[in-house]
This record gives structure tokens, C-alpha cells and sequence, in this order.
């Protein structure tokens, strides 16, 4: 699916994927670029040997560089005339007047920092749909836990580097081993990386946050709430609300085949502690098919090893637990490092297939359940 699934003219949160491949980066290689290039020149020509002309193909006669760039949008799936990216986790959230949000520094960061301070300069204000002044600065980070694929954009966040540009709030577990600060200072040690974080001239504050005591964080017109999930070392769920829209950030949490209390409870919106509703959407990390979770099978993407407690999903636990919730929508991320575009879209086509088989059950009767592949680029507007 490549349209916006929840595109709305004045959404009250717009969430947007900047990196969303799990473990390590995993940039495209020569074989894959040129595979995808052969499959598009060969669908064209199979059409244009059959029925099709080039006038009916591509609106005219000589098409112009657009007019075949707009065909190749039309006709190919992102698998061949794109991918769904090689940056690991890392999201921002723009909701209405309040400071911008970001959820982990995978490498994807690097591009969101070019951005806000894009933003900075040019509008002084990084969060599009805020309109408070006091806000207009201000960035919260949420670390869901501080495995490096989730902090290792971190060195190259160009507003780490700017004096008095934009605060910068992290917020993270509270760890008895190690401080917050500690964590992001690590990655930056010597001979590790030419500035040590203790150089670093923005403002950055640290909120280390108590894992059995989850209390709420209230971010302008926005409330931030988390719960602990199953990882090694533990990660943290994110769950973002603001005027009766929720938006839950699932990544790097093994729920191991059953429908999760803990992820159903803390999906639900509340009102005065009363359940009113579900959330509206949740990206939840999709990274193992089942065979490789179980392991065994040499031939598997990923390999013969058992993939058992290494913290991740398979694709069917998501889709059990986003119906189990009611929630609509389902965004599957954090794709396995060894899996390329065409296979991030077959998880896609059995995961539908999954969906469609749960919601024959008659405990499902009624609901309905959008599920999206997420890839670099990819806004939710709630
Ligand atoms: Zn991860």
C-alpha cells in the first residue's frame, strides 16, 4: 500500500518512519539496484509487445522524463521502483502545539536532523503544526531502550552541534548500571568518534524513567505514556495521545504467540481511568516469519539459528494482538537486516492473508484491520 492510509486535510498528529530496519543498517546493494532495474524495463517491454502502446502506456507519444517517472509510480510496486529502506528505528511525531517528538536515533536520524534544523533557520519553529511559541525549540527524544540500533544516529544529529539552537530533552529507562547520559557518551568515546559527547554544544536534558512506575509525561497539548515490554535488558512502548487520537510505537518487544495484556491494556484511550476506546494506530516490530523464529532450516533468510529471545516478533503475533486491541491500523517495521524488498513484500501479502483467516473467526466479526509495510518516507496522519 503506498497512499497515505489515514490522510486527513487537518490531523491533529502526523507520524512520519525515517528509519525502520532493525539490528544494522542494510543499504541497498549493486545486485538489488540492477534487479530492479531489469524488472522494470522487462514488464514494460512484455506490455508493449502485447496490447499496450507507448501513447497508452505513458499518456503520449514522447513522454517526457515525468511522464515516465509518474507511469513507473503507477505500475511498480516499491520493491522495483524503490525500497522500504535501509536506516535503522528512528520517527518523528508532530502533534498539534506542542514540541516535536522523536522516538530512537537509529540512523535515520541523520536525515530528521537536517530537517529541524531546516526548520530552525528557516522557521524558527521545528514542529509544523505547533504554534507556541515556548515549544518552538524544544525536542523530546524517547529511547525505547539503547541496543546501538536505536541510538547510533546519534553522533551524526547535526543539532547535537548547534550552540544554543534547540533544546533537546532525553527521556529513557532508568538503568541502576548506567546513567542515561552514560549510554550516549559511550557510543562517543575515544578513539571511537572525534567529538566526546561532553563536547557537544546543545542543550540536552536526561529524564530517566522508573520501569515500575509509569507515569505520564505531559508534552504541551500532547501525553506520552510507556510500559515496559519483554526484550533482553527490557525495552520500553511508547503510546503518544492528543485530542482523542493515539498513536502506540511497539518496536523491539517479544510478545511470543499470545494476545498481550500488557499491550491490550496499555493500547486502550482512557478517560477519568475509564476505558473509552482504541488506539488508532500501532507500528509493532515485524521482523521473523515463524520458520525463522523457530530456526532450523539452513535455507531460511535469516538462517538456521533459532531467533527465541532475541527480543522480536513474528509478523502473526502482530496481527493477533492488533485485532486482539481493535486497533485499525497496523504498521510493520523493524524488517530484518537479511530481508530484501521483494521478500519485506511477501511478509506483506502472508500477513493479509494471516489477517483475513483471524478475521473469519467469529470473536473478530466486525472488526477491520489495515495493515501497512512501513518504509522510509511513510506519514500517518491521525
Ligand atoms: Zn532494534
Amino acid at each position: 500500500m503506498d497512499a497515505n492510509p489515514s490522510d486527513k486535510a487537518s490531523p491533529s498528529m502526523i507520524v512520519k518512519i525515517w528509519g525502520n530496519r532493525g539490528s544494522i543498517p542494510a543499504p541497498q546493494a549493486d545486485e538489488e539496484i540492477l534487479e530492479k532495474v531489469a524488472l522494470g524495463v522487462h514488464g514494460t517491454i512484455n506490455r508493449l509487445s502485447g496490447q499496450e502502446s507507448v501513447k497508452s502506456l505513458f499518456g503520449k507519444e514522447s513522454p517526457t522524463l515525468d511522464d515516465v517517472t509518474d507511469y513507473v509510480v503507477r505500475n511498480f510496486p516499491r520493491s522495483v521502483r524503490g525500497t522500504y529502506g535501509g536506516e535503522t528505528t528512528c520517527a518523528e511525531i508532530q502533534a498539534v502545539d506542542s514540541p516535536l517528538q522523536m522516538i530512537d536515533a537509529g540512523t535515520g536520524a541523520r536525515k530528521l536532523g537536517g530537517l529541524i534544523l531546516r526548520r530552525l533557520f528557516t522557521e524558527g519553529n521545528i514542529n509544523p503544526l505547533n504554534t507556541v511559541p515556548e515549544y518552538s525549540k524544544l525536542l523530546d527524544l524517547w529511547l525505547t531502550h539503547y541496543h546501538w540500533d536505536h541510538i547510533q544516529g546519534m553522533p551524526f544529529f547535526d543539532p547535537i552541534f548547534v550552540p544554543r539552537g534547540i533544546d533537546i530533552h532525553v527521556h529513557g529507562k532508568r538503568d541502576a548500571r548506567k546513567r542515561l547520559e552514560e549510554v550516549l557518551a559511550g557510543q562517543q568515546q575515544y578513539p571511537n568518534f572525534p567529538v566526546v559527547w561532553q563536547d557537544i554544544p546543545a542543550d540536552v536534558k536526561y529524564d530517566e524513567m522508573l520501569r515500575m512506575d509509569p507515569v505520564p509525561r505531559q508534552r504541551g497539548k500532547l501525553t506520552v505514556t510507556y510500559r515496559e515490554m519483554s526484550h533482553p535488558d527490557s525495552s520500553f512502548t511508547y503510546a503518544f495521545e492528543v485530542n482523542s487520537k493515539k498513536f502506540v510505537f511497539a518496536t523491539d518487544c517479544e510478545i511470543k504467540g499470545i494476545e498481550d495484556a500488557r499491550l491490550i491494556d496499555f493500547s486502550r484511550k482512557r478517560e477519568n481511568g475509564k476505558a473509552v476506546g482504541n488506539a488508532d494506530a500501532i507500528y509493532m516490530d515485524a521482523q521473523y516469519l515463524p520458520d525463522e523464529y523457530k530456526g532450523g532450516n539452513p535455507k531460511a533468510v535469516t538462517g538456521a539459528l533459532p531467533k527465541i529471545d532475541w527480543g522480536h516478533n513474528t509478523y502473526e503475533w502482530c496481527v493477533v494482538n492488533a485485532l486482539a486491541a481493535g486497533i485499525p491500523l497496523l504498521v510493520l517495521g523493524h524488517h530484518e537486516p537479511k530481508r530484501g524488498d521483494r521478500g519485506l513484500e511477501e511478509l506483506h501479502q502472508i500477513s493479509l492473508e494471516f489477517r483475513d483467516k483471524l478475521l473469519r473467526r467469529p470473536e473478530h466479526a466486525g472488526k477491520r484491520l489495515d495493515i501497512v509495510m512501513s518504509y522510509q518516507g511513510l506519514e500517518l496522519k491521525l
